[in-house]
């Protein structure tokens, strides 16, 4: 069996080693990526950010259980752009969800920087394209810190998740990190500690002054997920938001902006590669620098006079 055929029969380890393909963009991935293309577009990607240690893994793991209850098949990617690649899994990440992992509809994955040229937003999204056409419904996105790599990560999902504690401090912080522009859902988790009240006031003071006619409402659920408390409403504010989206075509907007975002990063890779492997080979740089330095040429014209030359394809 190849696999791919693999694959489609669900064998995971056909997975892993695919997602290991994208991930390390090795010569077989464009082609594999095209070939699952078709068969993706099915999963809903949730995102979760927040400060480190808000509680973002231990909801993920509730979350999950209850969609393993619901019989959906949910993929996890743990994204931490701050760890260097330490090969499918970070340690923590499989202790911590070992009893996530022996579920057979769920597939976790870790993923850290690892010198991917679209970067690393690029490949968690690619990566989320082939758990989707793996027949994930969910794929819940965690990114580790509030950097603007977890920024992009987690805004391209359909529904984003902001989490903080009362620790956090005051929501101010929240604005400042430029988490409340990106949040659909706001998370005031640890709710069992100090101060849980005064936040969710807080941000729910911020959100109503925002608030618009026929606009989504920015919700703030306070949870205690280590206790499993308010895990329920948030599931059911996540697909509250996902039925608005897709109500008012926001969805159908914003995954079309996202794969225009997608096409110009890959239109600009491919202008680079360009220019390095034809138009700087195929043309004697030294005598148009030459030129140049005589002044018998400008450097733009000398361009423009490469450039009406080149052919771009095959
Ligand atoms: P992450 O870094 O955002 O992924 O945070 P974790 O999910 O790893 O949680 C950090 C710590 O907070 C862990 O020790 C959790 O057990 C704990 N924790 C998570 N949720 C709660 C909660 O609701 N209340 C309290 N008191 N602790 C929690």
């Amino acid at each position: 069996m190849t696999l791919l055929e693999r694959f489609y029969q669900g064998d995971k380890i056909a997975l892993s080693k695919i997602i290991s393909y994208v991930e390390n963009q090795s010569s077989e991935y464009r082609q594999v990526l095209a070939q699952l293309y078709p068969k993706s577009g099915r999963a809903y990607r949730i995102g979760f950010t927040g400060p480190p240690g808000a509680g973002k893994s231990t909801i993920v793991d509730k979350l999950t259980s209850f969609l393993v209850k619901e019989n959906k098949m949910v993929g996890i990617i743990a994204v931490d752009p701050t760890s260097p690649f330490t090969g499918g899994a970070l340690l923590g990440d499989r202790i911590r969800m070992q009893d996530l992992t022996n579920q057979e509809s769920v597939f976790i994955r870790s993923m850290a920087t690892r010198g991917s040229y679209g970067g690393l937003a690029t490949a968690t999204k690619e990566v989320s394209i082939v758990m989707d056409a793996f027949g994930k419904d969910f794929i819940l996105i965690e990114t580790v810190g509030v950097g603007q790599v977890e920024l992009d990560v987690v805004n391209a999902c359909d529904t984003t998740l902001v989490i903080l504690v009362p620790e956090s401090g005051d929501s101010i912080q929240a604005m400042k990190a430029g988490l409340m522009e990106i949040a659909d859902v706001f998370v005031v988790n640890k709710s069992d500690r100090e101060g849980a009240n005064r936040i969710v006031t807080e941000l729910e003071m911020i959100l109503d002054i925002r608030k618009k006619k026929g606009e989504w409402e920015y919700p703030v659920i306070a949870t205690e997920a280590v206790n499993n408390k308010g895990i329920d409403q948030l599931l059911n504010k996540i697909k509250e938001h996902r039925e608005f989206i897709t109500g008012h075509k926001i969805f159908e907007e914003h995954r079309k902006n996202q794969i225009k975002g997608d096409i110009k990063k890959i239109l600009e890779l491919k202008v680079r590669e360009l220019v390095d492997s034809r138009i700087l080979k195929s043309f004697d740089v030294d005598q148009i620098a030459e030129r140049v330095f005589r002044c018998e040429d400008d450097p733009y014209s000398a361009v423009e006079k490469v450039l009406k030359q080149v052919k771009i394809t095959n």
